[in-house]
C-alpha cells in the first residue's frame, strides 16, 4: 500500500501530505544557487503551516527568515520558533492594529508601499517607544524579463513608483520613529527560466545602484525579490539555476563593489520554491458521471481545498495519479461545491476512476488551503499531515468553525487609526 493510501485510510480525505525532507532539499538547492552572503526570506503567503516554517528555520544551513504580511502569518512565524526581529513585514495595507501587534511582538523591519504606510509604521513604533526600519518597495518604471505575474512597471498598489522617489524622500527622511533602511523589489513570480530570472535580477541591481547614487538613499538591506519556479499541481521538479550565483555576484561586484564587506546586505525571497514540491493533495472520487458526452469526475476536494486561485480565474493544468494506474481517458475534474466554477481541470487525462478511488495531485505544497475558498459552502478545512519520510510528525486542520462568534467593539476595529 502506498504511503498516501495508508495516510488517507488513517486520516480521511481531502488530505494534504507535506514531506519535510523535500523542504530541506528545496532550501539547500536554493541557498546553493545564491551567493553565500545572501539572506533568504520565506514568504509565508505560500504556506504558513508552522511545521513547514519551522523546517525552514531548523536543519542544516542558514535559516530562511520569515516574510509576513498579517497578524496570522506573524503568529505562524512565532509558533515556528522565530523572533519578531527575524521577520520582514510586507503589504500595501497594513492596519494600525496589525502594526501595533507586530511592533509589540518585536518586528522592526517593514517593507513599505506609500508615504502614509511609512507614517503608519512610524506611529506604531513611536507608540511603543522604539524605532523601525523601513525598506522602500520600488515599483520600477521599466522591467526586463517576461513573467507569468507581472508586478512592476505598471500602475500598482505595490511600491513607490521609482520616478517619484526623489520627490517623496525628503519627507520620508523627516518621519520620526522610522529610518529608511533600504529597498525592496519584487518584479517577478514563477520565472519561466533562468535567463528571465537573471535578466530581472541584473536589472534590479542596476536600478538599485542608480537610485542609491542619484538619491543618496541609505541602503543597509537590498531585497531583490524572487521568481524561483516550481510546477503547481503537475508533475515536475524545481527550477535549476546553475548560473545564477555567478551572475548575481558579478552584477553586485559591478554595481556595489564592496557589498561583501561593507554592505548592503542582499536578500532574495521565495514562497513556492521552498515548499511547493513538499506537498501532495490526496482526494477521493465521490462520483463519476457523463453529461452530454462529457465525463465528469467529482472529487471531495474542490476550490475550497485547493486552487482557490484557480477559482479566481486561473485554471490549473492539474494532473492526477499515479495512485490508480495509467491515464486512459479524458475527464473534467470538479469539486463538490454548488458552483460551476468549482473546476480543478478541464478535459485532463485521468486513469479509469470510480467512486471511492483515490487521486493524488503532486506539487501542491504552495498556495493550498490558505489560498483556497476555505469557507465557501461550509465544508471543513482539509487535514494537513506533516511527515518526514514514513514518520508522521503532525496532523492538523485549520480551524475555521461554522458558527458566527460575537465580536465586541474594540476587536472589531479595522480602520487605520494612525495619525497622519
Ligand atoms: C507572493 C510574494 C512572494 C512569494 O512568491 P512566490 O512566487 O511564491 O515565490 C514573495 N515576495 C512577495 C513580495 C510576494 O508578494
Amino acid at each position: 500500500m502506498s504511503r498516501y493510501k495508508a495516510l488517507a485510510e488513517r486520516f480521511g480525505t481531502p488530505l494534504y501530505v507535506y514531506d519535510l525532507d523535500e523542504i530541506d532539499a528545496a532550501r539547500r538547492q536554493l541557498l546553493d544557487a545564491l551567493p553565500e552572503e545572501f539572506t533568504l526570506f520565506y514568504a509565508l503567503k505560500a504556506n504558513p503551516h508552522p511545521g513547514l516554517v519551522r523546517a525552514l528555520r531548523e536543519g542544516e544551513g542558514r535559516p530562511c527568515r520569515p516574510e509576513i504580511s498579517s497578524t496570522g502569518e506573524l503568529e505562524s512565524a512565532l509558533a515556528a520558533g522565530f523572533d519578531g526581529a527575524d521577520c520582514l513585514y510586507t503589504g500595501p495595507g497594513k492596519t494600525a492594529g496589525e502594526l501595533d501587534e507586530a511592533i509589540r511582538r518585536g518586528v522592526r523591519l517593514f517593507s513599505t508601499d506609500s508615504v502614509s504606510d511609512v507614517r503608519h509604521v512610524a506611529a506604531a513604533a513611536l507608540a511603543h517607544g522604539v524605532s523601525a526600519d523601513c525598506l522602500l518597495r520600488v515599483n520600477s518604471a521599466t522591467a526586463s524579463a517576461t513573467s507569468s505575474i507581472r508586478m512592476t512597471g505598471t500602475p500598482s498598489q505595490f511600491g513607490f513608483d521609482s520616478e517619484t522617489l526623489a520627490d517623496v524622500l525628503p519627507e520620508l527622511r523627516t518621519v520620526d520613529g522610522v529610518r529608511v533602511a533600504g529597498m525592496h523589489f519584487f518584479p517577478l513570480s514563477n520565472a519561466k527560466d533562468e535567463d528571465s530570472l537573471v535578466g530581472e535580477f541584473r536589472h534590479t541591481i542596476e536600478l538599485a545602484a542608480r537610485l542609491q547614487r542619484e538619491l543618496d538613499l541609505p541602503l543597509r538591506l537590498l531585497d531583490i525579490g524572487g521568481g524561483f519556479a516550481v510546477p503547481y499541481a503537475v508533475p515536475g521538479s524545481r527550477g535549476s539555476y546553475p548560473g545564477l550565483r555567478g551572475e548575481l555576484a558579478d552584477a553586485l561586484d559591478t554595481h556595489f563593489p564592496r557589498w561583501r564587506t561593507d554592505g548592503p546586505e542582499v536578500a532574495c525571497e521565495s514562497g513556492r520554491y521552498l515548499v511547493g514540491a513538499s506537498g501532495t493533495l490526496v482526494a477521493s472520487v465521490s462520483n463519476v458521471k457523463v453529461s452530454r458526452g462529457r465525463r465528469f469526475v467529482i472529487l471531495d476536494a474542490g476550490i475550497n481545498t485547493f486552487g482557490g486561485m484557480s477559482g479566481l480565474g486561473r485554471l490549473l493544468p492539474v494532473a492526477v495519479g499515479p495512485e490508480t494506474g495509467e491515464c486512459v481517458e479524458s475527464a473534467t475534474l470538479v469539486g463538490p461545491l454548488c458552483t460551476p466554477g468549482d473546476i480543478l481541470g478541464r478535459e485532463i487525462d485521468v486513469p479509469a476512476l470510480a467512486p471511492g478511488d483515490l487521486v493524488t495531485i503532486p506539487n501542491a505544497g504552495a498556495y493550498g488551503p490558505t489560498a483556497s475558498l476555505l469557507m465557501f459552502l461550509g465544508r471543513p478545512a482539509p487535514v494537513e499531515v506533516v511527515v518526514r519520510g514514513d514518520t508522521v510528525l503532525s496532523v492538523s486542520r485549520i480551524e475555521h468553525g461554522r458558527s458566527y462568534a460575537p465580536v465586541d467593539e474594540p476587536s472589531a476595529r479595522t480602520v487605520t487609526g494612525a495619525a497622519e
